[in-house]
């Protein structure tokens, strides 16, 4: 990937420039790129500088609503042959996700998602508490009031930073120019049009500006006049010491909010929201979540209890009222295009979301989950929440 310094070989037009170098933008800079799109990403700080770099990045398929389900199902399958595609590791590991059912009414909701997500071809199903043990001998079955768990054993992991270089060093290699440290100052429109954009090496013409600026999304948008619904959420997470493997898939209790997986290298890596998080730009680590995480991971694995932790870090949430993404065109905006608002799954959506955003830009296919997803679906206040949430 090329890292300019000088301002002179800037270009000063393009056919689509993408505000933001995570997943979402590096990954939309090789869709477009490979079909040989003219394509220019602008990163206010490096790749990765966002959510993406401090992201758990568990992969799931396992959702409430069809439209994440049918989007993580589709990207696991691209996530499978990304390695092959982008000629680069990408750290793909499918060990599973155990979602523990706690009571009545989350086994009815789990028989419910199971359901639908079997609809859509999924492998996943419903395991009774020997089955847990089985598969994550450490958990205190008992003591956390499990009743049972789903499980899909081709959810799991990939490693953020080598998965968003893969994708940028191919976008680079099919053309595509990324900036580092070129921050989007404006955006310009003439008659509902965009024009151009105003960075800090400089103006660049173009008509179509895609917005996957992650938890600064909403202030892309408001150069244009655009208010989206998106709202900044901290949220923190730990990894402890290195020990000896134990288990492979990733623990998650909606009830609890917790989250927990094991390395590849051994260490224990997890979250959990703090009570009364409120939004904004926050980045202090503190120790409320630390207390909280390390005390609730312990009564999950209390074999765990001896083990350090070595670093907590946070990012942020980008959060929508109905914690699904706003994918496409912006109504009364030709040319201005949504990728955010993922809301805490936004790297394990990212092959398919860039796939679709892709056609749609080149060949304007505008597949129904593209409508469904739209800003445009917060007019009418009939949203339907994906509830199978942490944090
Ligand atoms: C603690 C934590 C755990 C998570 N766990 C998971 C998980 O297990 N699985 C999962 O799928 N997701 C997870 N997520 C969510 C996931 O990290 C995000 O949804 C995803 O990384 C979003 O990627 P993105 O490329 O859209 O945005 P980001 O990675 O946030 O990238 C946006 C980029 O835009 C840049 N930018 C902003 N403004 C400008 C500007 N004016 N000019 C130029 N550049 C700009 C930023 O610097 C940033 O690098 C987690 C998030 C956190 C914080």
């Amino acid at each position: 990937m090329t890292r300019k310094t000088k301002n002179d070989d800037f270009p000063h037009k393009a056919d689509v420039v993408i505000v933001g170098g995570g997943i979402n933008g590096c990954a939309l800079a090789y869709q477009l790129a490979k079909r040989h799109v003219d394509v220019v990403l602008c990163e206010k700080k490096y790749l990765c500088y966002g959510a993406t770099g401090r992201c758990g990045a568990g992969i799931r398929q396992q959702w409430s609503t069809r439209e994440n389900t049918e989007l993580a199902i589709r990207s696991v399958k691209m996530f499978e042959k990304l390695e092959k595609e982008l000629k680069m590791d990408i750290g793909l590991r499918q060990g599973g996700y155990l979602i523990i059912i706690h009571d009545k009414k989350e086994m009815r909701q789990a028989e419910k998602n199971v359901a639908m997500q079997k609809s859509l071809g999924l492998n996943v199903s419903i395991l009774d508490v020997d089955e847990i043990q089985d598969i994550v001998p450490i958990l205190d079955t008992k003591g956390i009031n499990a009743i049972g768990a789903s499980f899909c054993p081709t959810d799991g992991h990939a490693d953020p930073f080598k998965t968003t270089h893969a994708y940028a060093y191919a976008a680079a290699q099919h053309g595509a120019k990324l900036y580092k440290f070129t921050e989007i100052l404006g955006i310009k429109k003439k008659n509902n049009l965009i024009d151009h954009v105003v960075t800090t090496r400089g103006n660049i013409k173009t008509n179509t500006v895609i917005n996957a600026a992650g938890a600064w999304s909403k202030k892309i948008a408001e150069m244009v006049g655009v208010k989206l619904p998106n709202m900044p959420f901290r949220k923190e997470i730990l990894v402890t010491e290195r020990i000896k493997p134990l288990f492979k898939a990733m623990v998650i209790s909606f009830k609890d909010g917790i989250y927990f997986s094991q390395q590849d290298e051994g260490q224990i890596l997890g979250g959990i929201p703090i009570p009364e998080e409120k939004p904004g730009y926050i980045t202090t680590p503190t120790f409320t979540f630390l207390h909280h995480m390390a005390k609730t991971l312990t009564h999950y694995a209390p074999s765990l209890r001896h083990v350090k932790v070595i670093r907590q870090w946070t990012g942020y949430y980008d959060v929508t009222p109905d914690a699904r993404p706003i994918l496409g065109e912006t109504k009364g905006i030709k040319g201005f295009i949504q990728c955010n608002g993922f809301s805490g799954h936004g790297f394990m959506l990212s092959p398919m979301v860039t796939k679709i955003l892709s056609d749609y830009i080149i060949d304007g296919k505008t597949p129904p989950i593209l409508e469904k997803l739209n800003l445009s679906r917060f007019d009418d206040k009939k949203i339907k929440r994906e509830i199978s949430v942490v944090g």
